[in-house]
């Protein structure tokens, strides 16, 4: 039930269509269903008129309602088929943009615990499999109920007696196939074991081959594949024994129906007990049409099983834990003050990687935050850019904490420049200007030039307007360039800097230090330092051992302290100091 009540939410906006496809198909059932009775109304008289005259006038009129209703249930059909696929396209944009939608609401820690592969074929594959079942099904499943139905009636309106016949054979029919069907099945399954078993063992064999000769093995191995072999011919050839034995007989079963309405009929007939020629052509008909819908309903249900498979995966994401709600009010006159006020934080309930941390950073200031790997530095940006909440404790960023202010806002003003470069497919400028669009030109070729991007803009032709391909191969660092200009035009009030430990050459790391180092100035910049020597200009070094700050203080004074900062400094530079 909750299943119906979920996919109804997405059906409704197009009820009118749905309920309009559903009419065409139940009166296009009907137009099929009137069909035998026709034939056989046109079978009893020529039957009456063979030893006399046949009433031609009323044959053609029978004629012609016939294929009246033959050309009207094709064209209900049609628009049936029509509305649903018009339906189903607009299912699958909706629900696709919902999850669109939903992606970017999603707290980080539920995607934390997703595969981005599995992500992405809830949102594609599982989306289209859900709404083609929905769509092809629904009116197969309606049109068939009232064919069935439709068919059940005008057999009891027409003989109650010949009626009792058809159920009856083509249930025995049914038995009987669902007997046999159950009695091979084993074989089949037998028989593609005994092939992935041979196919396991060649490779073995095979691959091993060396092996096998060098140890003399071949004729053990001859004799292993002759068992094998002669197993498979064996449930092979009991396999193919039952399917050509099955197909006469699932053929007789299914004529059975057809063998008892002639002989019932006939009796009847002879009897005298109202039945006609007529009446047995028209049942001959309906027999088809009694069959077929069950066969047809059963498939479709079938079919729909994989949807409520993949429905289940879809409203699981659709349902998934979001990021809090809260309404954007627009921070303006950001000053940058940042304050960690005892946070404590864990990604999976029970541990905790952040015990109780505070800090107070003062605007402007560059911090550095240091500490062997898996020390939690990136935890701590993350907690700053909020992608996960404390457990407890507050962060605030001027005086103001962060958990009140809206993601929008908070992002508004913060920066980040990641390790992972990211660009996207568009020009140099659009990969730069990103999220601030309004910039003016003035300001994006002092970006160019204060990040050194200037000189690789002009050599291209088309300038900054280059759509970045990878035919272009941009260098590392110069990918690195250009997510520090899309970090410096956004002029964030606080930035954070994941510093690239990829290895470039010393004259592009130093361009990158300069434009990192213009970018810092005069902001608050959280640092994560891989290197050491860059950092050496920080007004203070965070430095962290197992989610706690050991260590603060500027580069003097903590090589003086001798502690935990010096050793990793000098671990590092070592050999260079010296
Ligand atoms: P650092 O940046 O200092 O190398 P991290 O902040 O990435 O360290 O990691 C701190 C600890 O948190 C590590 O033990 C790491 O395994 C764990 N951790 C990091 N990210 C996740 C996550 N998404 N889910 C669970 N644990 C995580």
């Amino acid at each position: 039930m909750r299943k119906f009540k979920q996919v109804a939410g997405f059906i409704a906006p197009y009820k009118g269509i749905v309920i309009i496809a559903l009419i065409c198909a139940v009166l296009g059932s009907l137009m099929n269903v009137l069909i035998p009775r026709q034939i056989g109304q046109m079978a009893d008289i020529i039957t009456a008129g063979i030893n006399t005259t046949i009433d031609l006038g009323a044959i053609k009129k029978i004629a012609i309602i016939s294929v009246l209703l033959v050309v009207i249930g094709f064209i209900l059909n049609y628009l049936m088929g029509f509305w649903l696929s018009g339906f189903s396209q607009s299912l699958l944009r909706d629900m696709r943009m919902k999850l669109s939608d939903k992606l970017d609401r999603l707290s980080i820690s539920y995607i934390d615990g997703m595969s981005t592969g599995d992500i992405l074929s809830r949102t594609t594959n599982d989306v289209t499999v859900f709404s083609k079942a929905y769509s092809t099904n629904l009116g197969t499943i309606a049109s068939n109920l009232v064919l069935f139905t439709g068919c059940v009636v005008m057999m009891l309106v027409t003989s109650p007696i010949l009626t009792l016949v058809v159920i009856a054979s083509t249930i025995a029919g049914s038995i009987v196939s669902g007997l046999l069907a159950k009695v091979s099945r084993p074989y089949f399954k037998t028989s593609s074991s005994q092939l992935g078993r041979i196919n396991a063992y060649i490779d073995e064999v095979l691959s091993g081959h060396l092996i096998v000769r060098a140890f003399n093995c071949e004729a053990e191995a001859r004799k292993e594949f002759e068992k094998l072999n002669g197993e498979l011919a064996v449930s092979d050839w009991k396999s193919q024994f039952f399917s050509s034995f099955m197909h006469p007989v699932m053929t007789f079963t299914g004529n059975l129906a057809y063998v008892a309405v002639c002989i019932v009929g006939a009796y009847l007939m002879m009897q005298g007990k109202g039945i006609t020629i007529g009446t047995i052509a028209a049942f001959i008909l309906y027999v088809k049409q009694f069959s077929s819908p069950i066969a047809s309903l059963a498939q479709s249900v079938s079919n729909l099983q994989p949807a409520f498979a993949v429905q289940e995966r879809i409203f699981e994401l659709l349902e998934a834990d979001e990021i809090r709600n809260i309404d954007s009010i627009g921070l303006t006159d950001v000053k940058g003050e940042v304050v960690f006020d005892n946070v404590r934080f864990g990604y999976l309930p029970g541990q905790t990687i952040i015990h109780g941390f505070s800090a107070k950073v003062e605007p402007g200031m560059k911090v550095a935050i240091v500490g062997p790997t898996g020390a939690g530095k990136s935890t701590l940006v993350n907690l700053l850019m909020k992608f996960y909440e404390p457990d407890s404790g507050y962060i605030m960023l001027d005086g103001r904490p962060i958990e009140e202010i809206s993601d929008e806002d908070l992002h508004s003003v913060m920066g980040m420049v990641l390790q992972e470069t990211w660009v996207f497919d568009g020009t140099i400028r659009d990969n730069i200007v990103y999220s601030t669009p309004d910039v003016s030109d003035e300001r994006f070729n002092e970006v160019l030039k204060e990040t050194g991007l200037d000189n690789l803009v002009e050599t291209y032709p088309d300038g900054a307007d280059t759509e970045i391909s990878e035919k272009m191969e941009l260098s590392a660092g110069q990918v690195q360039l250009i997510t520090i200009a899309r970090a410096m035009i956004k002029d964030p009030a606080v930035l954070i800097l994941d510093e690239a430990t990829s290895s470039v050459d010393t004259r592009t790391e130093m361009i990158i230090q300069g434009a990192i180092d213009k970018l810092t100035a005069g902001r608050t910049s959280f640092v994560i330092a891989h290197r050491l020597s860059t950092i050496r200009n920080a007004d203070i070094i965070f430095v962290m051992k197992d989610g706690d700050i050991v260590e603060t203080g500027n580069h003097n004074e903590l090589l003086q302290k001798g502690g935990l900062y010096s050793e990793l400094y000098y671990s590092q530079f070592a050999d260079k100091e010296s």
